[in-house]
């Protein structure tokens, strides 16, 4: 190898990704990565309100991701948009991005960007557990990946979603005068747990708060079937005994519940493994469904990508970090903000009929 080829290919990790007030940005490629702060050119992951974020220039995302920011900000949310699909190459500046499924929501993507044989994998959120309603993780073998620690502790195992399914179901079966009410994120975790109560072989109608209706339908019309759904408003009280209804988490604990026969309140999230947090919410019914990778999934998918490198950011960074680094990788955290975990942040909209 001549000198200026040695040289060509000492492109540094840290040349082509860097942390900064806006959140990730591409220098040689002109563009943020799930910018926090409005910016000329952004690259997005999914469309979960903290990652996908309105007022940017230009936008680059799947088709999917647009149009859920379509759905939450209105048509006018950037100044140009451009759709990516997985598998799709673009070069932007001196980089070339690639789109990979993350396995998190519909539209989901790990975003792979390359630089003089640097390949670095920014993967969002991500989850490599099982889920009908978007395209499978793909492992995308890199030099530097950058995983997101959500749950990031070896205490979060999240098990089977099936067998949490069955929890709910043999609750409905049990107390046919009461109504069962699932808290879930509006945004892909409420019509992960229809469509797997669907797989379960429970096909009565299910009920939706208000506030899901438009990105339920949403779903449905990108093909993912959800069975017989039905708005609460308008029922009566008494014809919702021995039904499930999907609510924003938030919802569940309000006035709203009041239109329901003696509900048994359950909520879907990763967090459920912590009793005092279930007990805290006033859930009786802890369902751990979780769309974030648990301690095993992170460990296995890091493994897997073959990265030497490996940047931690939004959640438990310093266990991974250690994790990493006794297994010979490098590994420092990533000191991003303003990234959270949507189940703890799902207020119902005030525009949104929040009595639905
Ligand atoms: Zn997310």
């Amino acid at each position: 190898m001549n000198f200026a080829a040695a040289y060509i290919t000492e492109m540094r990790p840290q040349d082509i990704l860097m942390p900064g007030p806006a959140g990730l940005c591409c220098k040689p490629g002109g563009f943020h990565i799930d910018p926090v702060r409005p910016v000329e050119r952004a690259v997005i992951t999914h469309g979960h309100s903290d990652h996908a974020r309105p007022g940017h220039g230009a936008v680059l995302a799947t088709q999917e991701t647009l149009d859920m920011m379509r759905l939450r900000y209105g048509d006018n949310f950037a100044g140009s948009t451009q759709a990516i699909a997985y598998g799709e190459q673009i070069k932007l500046g001196d980089v070339s991005i690639k789109f990979h499924p993350a396995g998190h929501v519909l539209g989901s993507a790990q975003i792979a960007v390359s630089c003089e044989g640097t390949c670095i994998v920014a993967s969002g959120d991500y989850k490599d557990a099982p889920d009908p309603t978007c395209a499978p993780f793909e492992v995308v073998p890199c030099d530097v990946f950058i995983t997101e620690a959500t749950f990031g502790l070896p205490v979060f195992r999240h098990g089977n979603a099936a067998d949490e399914i069955k929890k709910l179901l043999a609750s409905v079966a049990l107390f046919p005068e009461r109504s069962h009410l699932v808290g879930a994120y509006s945004l892909g975790k409420a019509q992960r747990v229809i469509a797997l109560i669907r797989e379960a072989g429970y096909d009565a109608p299910i009920y939706l708060h208000g506030a899901m209706e438009k990105i339920t339908r949403y779903y449905e019309s990108r093909g993912v079937a959800l069975g017989d759904l039905r708005m609460v408003k308008g029922m009566k009280k008494a014809d919702l005994a021995g039904t499930i209804t999907l609510a924003p988490p938030s919802a569940t604990s309000d006035i709203w519940t009041r239109r329901f026969p003696d509900p048994v309140t359950a909520f879907a999230s990763g967090w459920m493994r912590v009793r005092a947090r279930a007990r805290q919410r006033g859930v009786e019914l802890p369902l751990v469904i979780s769309d974030h990778a648990d301690w095993d999934g992170l460990t296995a998918t890091i493994d897997a990508t073959g990265a030497g490198e490996v940047w931690v950011t939004h959640g438990q960074e310093d266990a991974l970090v250690h994790w990493c680094t006794a297994k010979g990788l490098t590994a420092r955290p990533l000191d991003l903000v303003g990234y959270g975990d949507e189940d703890e942040s799902d207020p119902v909209p005030a525009d949104e009929d929040t009595e639905a």
